[in-house]
Order: C-alpha cells, then sequence, then structure tokens
C-alpha cells in the first residue's frame, strides 16, 4: 500500500493506519475548544471539577430529520442542538447547515458562543445547531421542510427563554423566519423573540444582517490602532477568506474606512488584485453568479494562496481549522482577525505567536452578530424597536469595551489575545457557577 491508498477523509487528512479513524474537522474543533479551556482554567486556577463541568455541555439532542424530495424519496439527515451552558442566562447561538456538520463541531461551537457571550457582556449561555445537509442540493421547497422538521424535533429544547437560535453557515433571514412560523404555530401565537437574525417584517432587529461583519471591522481597526502603531486603515492591505454573510460585507465595512481589500475566496474559488479589488461590484457579481469565482477585474488564485499572501490583515471568515501548523509558518499577515468560529488550530497559534502574528481571537472578533442578537431579543421581548443608528451605538459600545478590556488584560499578564479573552470569558461562567452553588 502506498501513501496515497490510505483512506481520506472529507477534510483531506490520511490515516497512515488505514483501520484507525481519522478525527472529522468537528472532532479537532472540540479538542480545540478544550485545549482553549484547560488553558483558561489553569491560568484562572479552576479545580478540576469546575473544569470538566465547563468542559462539558449541559444538554445534547440529536435527532433525526425525514426529508422528502421533490422526486417523492425520503432521505433521512441528521441534527443536532447543543446547549451547553446556562449559567448566565438562556442558551443562544447560530444554526448551521452544512454537510460535514456533526455533534463534536456543533458542541465546540456551543462552548465558543458561552465564553463569546461572557466576554462581551450580554446574559446569555451558549448553544449551537446543526444539520447535516448541503442546502445547495436542496429545492427552496425542501429547504423549507428540512427546517421547520428540524425545529419541531428540537422544539423542547428552544424558546425565548430558553434557547435562542440564530443564522449560521448555510442558514439566512429566511430559515429564521421559517423557525419563528414553526415555533409560532406550535404555541398558537406569534413568538417573534425565539429566533434572532429575522428579516425586519418579522421583528428582526435593524442592523443584524452586518452585525458580525461590523464587529469583525471594530476589532480590525481596533486591532490596527493598538498594535501596529496606530496604523490608520488607509492603505491597509487585506486578504478575506470567506465571502458569505460575514465575510462579504467585512470585505465591504474594511474598504469603506479605506482598506485596500486585495483578495478574497469563497468555496467556488478565490481572486485577488492587488490595487484593491472594488468589493461592491465583487459583491453584485457573487450574488449573480453564486461565487466570486470568475469575476473579471481580478485574476484567479488558489484557496492556500490566498491565506498566504504578502497582506497587512488576514480575515479568515469561512469554516474552522484552516490556519494549521501546515500553513500556519507561511501566513505573512501581521494581523489575523477572526471572522470564522475556531478557524486557527492550537498548534498554529504557537506559530504564529512566536512570528509576532496578533491575532484577534473568533469570540472577540465575530462577536457583533450575538450582540445585535441580543439586541434584538431585547426589541422583541419589549415590543418595541431601536433606529439602525442606535443599534450601531450600542454595538460599537459592546465591542470596543471587550477589545479594551482583553487587550489590557493580554497587556497586563503578557498573554495573546486569545488566552485574555477566554480567561474573561472563562472566569465570568466560572463566577456565575460560583455564585448559584451546585444544586442540590
Ligand atoms: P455563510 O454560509 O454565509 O458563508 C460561508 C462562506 O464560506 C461562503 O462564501 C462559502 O462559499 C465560503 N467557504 C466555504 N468553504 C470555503 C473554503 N474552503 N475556502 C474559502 N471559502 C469557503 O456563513 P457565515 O454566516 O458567513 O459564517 C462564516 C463563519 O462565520 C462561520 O465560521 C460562522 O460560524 C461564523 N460566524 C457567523 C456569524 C453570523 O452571524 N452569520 C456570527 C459569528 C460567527
Amino acid at each position: 500500500m502506498t501513501v496515497t491508498d490510505f483512506p481520506t477523509t472529507a477534510s483531506g487528512v490520511r490515516s497512515p493506519i488505514p483501520d484507525l479513524p481519522v478525527p472529522s474537522p468537528g472532532e479537532r474543533a472540540l479538542a480545540a475548544a478544550r485545549f482553549q479551556l484547560t488553558e483558561a482554567s489553569r491560568f484562572l486556577g479552576l479545580d478540576d471539577g469546575l473544569h470538566d463541568m465547563l468542559a462539558t455541555p449541559r444538554r445534547s439532542l440529536t435527532v433525526s430529520v425525514p426529508v422528502r424530495r421533490e422526486d417523492g424519496r425520503l432521505e433521512v439527515v441528521q441534527g443536532h442542538r447543543v446547549q451547553h451552558n446556562l449559567s448566565r442566562g438562556p442558551a443562544k447561538g447560530g444554526i448551521r447547515f452544512h454537510p460535514a456538520t456533526d455533534l463534536a463541531e456543533v458542541t465546540a461551537l456551543a462552548m465558543w458562543m458561552t465564553w463569546k457571550c461572557a466576554l462581551v457582556g450580554i446574559p446569555y449561555g451558549g448553544a449551537k445547531g446543526g444539520v447535516a445537509v448541503d442546502p445547495a442540493t436542496l429545492t427552496t421547497r425542501e429547504l423549507e421542510r428540512v427546517t421547520r422538521r428540524y425545529v419541531n424535533e428540537i422544539l423542547p429544547l428552544i424558546g425565548p427563554e430558553k434557547d435562542i437560535p440564530a443564522p449560521d453557515v448555510g442558514t439566512d433571514e429566511q430559515t429564521m423566519a421559517w423557525i419563528m412560523d414553526t415555533y409560532s404555530a406550535n404555541a398558537g401565537y406569534s413568538v417573534p423573540g425565539v429566533v434572532t437574525g429575522k428579516p425586519t417584517a418579522l421583528g428582526g432587529s435593524l442592523g443584524r444582517a452586518g452585525a458580525t461583519s461590523r464587529g469583525v471591522q471594530i476589532a480590525a481597526l481596533r486591532a490596527l490602532a493598538r498594535t501596529d502603531g496606530a496604523r490608520s486603515p488607509e492603505g491597509t492591505a487585506i486578504a478575506v477568506q470567506g465571502f458569505g454573510k460575514v465575510g462579504a460585507l467585512a470585505a465591504q465595512y474594511l474598504a469603506d474606512a479605506g482598506c485596500r481589500v486585495v483578495a478574497v475566496s469563497d468555496a467556488g474559488g478565490a481572486v485577488v488584485r492587488p490595487s484593491g479589488l472594488d468589493v461592491a461590484a465583487l459583491r453584485a457579481h457573487a450574488a449573480e453568479t453564486g461565487s466570486v469565482h470568475g469575476y473579471r477585474d481580478a485574476d484567479p488564485l488558489s484557496h492556500d494562496e490566498l491565506l498566504e499572501l504578502d497582506v497587512d490583515v488576514l480575515v479568515p471568515a469561512a469554516l474552522e481549522g484552516v490556519i494549521t501548523a501546515d500553513n500556519a509558518p507561511r501566513v505573512r499577515a501581521r494581523l489575523v482577525v477572526e471572522g470564522a468560529n475556531g478557524p486557527t488550530t492550537p498548534e498554529a497559534d504557537l506559530i504564529l505567536a512566536g512570528n509576532g502574528v496578533t491575532v484577534v481571537p473568533d469570540i472577540l472578533a465575530n462577536a457583533g452578530g450575538v450582540i445585535v442578537s441580543y439586541l434584538e431579543w431585547v426589541q422583541n421581548t419589549q415590543a418595541y424597536s431601536w433606529s439602525a443608528g442606535e443599534v450601531e451605538v450600542k454595538l460599537r459600545d459592546l465591542m470596543e469595551n471587550a477589545y479594551r478590556a482583553v487587550a489590557d488584560l493580554a497587556a497586563e499578564r503578557d498573554l495573546t489575545l486569545r488566552q485574555a479573552a477566554h480567561a474573561i470569558g472563562v472566569g465570568r461562567v466560572a463566577e456565575a457557577h460560583r455564585m448559584r452553588g451546585l444544586y442540590p
């Protein structure tokens, strides 16, 4: 047997021993999340019992979702909803539709949500959901049936005071509208506060659609100002991996602030233009064709090359585990601002830190989404609405306060920004546990 005969997983990892299962990307994400928790627990001096409690989710539900395809066939896909922690309030976290999602990935994402909500000071615990489907292969009616059936299966867990889903990879406003409708039909009355990221016509908040990207912009500009000798955005070269809900608007907002967005990618390909891309034109091209691939005013680039470009700032905004021990030594950006959850492995973190690359971690950099989700939920529960300007001021305040707290702790205790962010987030959750005590 040659090396090319070894079984390959969906993520392209080979096992040197054919019968030994290769960890899924989700299992690797969970190992990374647990590593970060253990590091924070040691820094905070948490006892082993509390660490173990925080390392395991409070509740996990795996469901089978039968779907009737347009041709009459019945297919069954798996879905999950994980509530990692409820000590500071109801659970909060997105729902992902992606073929490779599994329970381990959803658990890791739920854990990161817990620390994120605590870090930015909003009264939620962490949750996440996932359905192992590729939305690109489903018709709109099939997608609606998958969504409604999945929601029906996880119905006992969710609710405006229990667990509030939101969009994530492969889901959007329309998905949230179907969730709100399914939940409301079961309740017998409209319950807009059961999901966030809804269309504004159903009680969605102004500013939610671009909130994660706005937060990424705020974090990137703060980081540039603090870590690069008070550098201004003008002319700063940026590469963005992932051109979906988060990446496309992050690119737009950074370009609006004066940065030069030189390269972007999505699942269909990557494009580069050293003098700067016209992000609005690129967004129009992607909306029309489904990908940035084939955009005329730029050159094609490989997915790997994008991560290793000679830019000032790299914004990974696609999936987890993309900056690894393999490619981290070749990352030339001085600043990595994590729009995605978990894009950098712990091994890569060490290499980047050793090379003087500053990483603004996911639980800080992409917290804008959950911040405005919180504002949406507050508006729904009060049957009130704020203007776009009011929402943006509150978002900016919470993001900048969190950034300051993280950067100050990192400087004071000689930590990376990720270590400092986890120390604050985990510390606040641990404090809530200590104050509540253990029942019974
Ligand atoms: P999305 O489905 O809207 O977009 C994902 C993008 O990544 C798409 O453009 C897709 O083509 C691209 N992609 C997939 N594989 C790729 C690859 N190998 N190389 C380059 N691009 C690739 O999802 P999203 O909501 O933008 O989420 C992106 C990331 O941001 C995820 O990690 C998600 O958990 C995180 N996030 C999202 C939100 C939110 O509000 N949507 C909030 C916080 C964090």
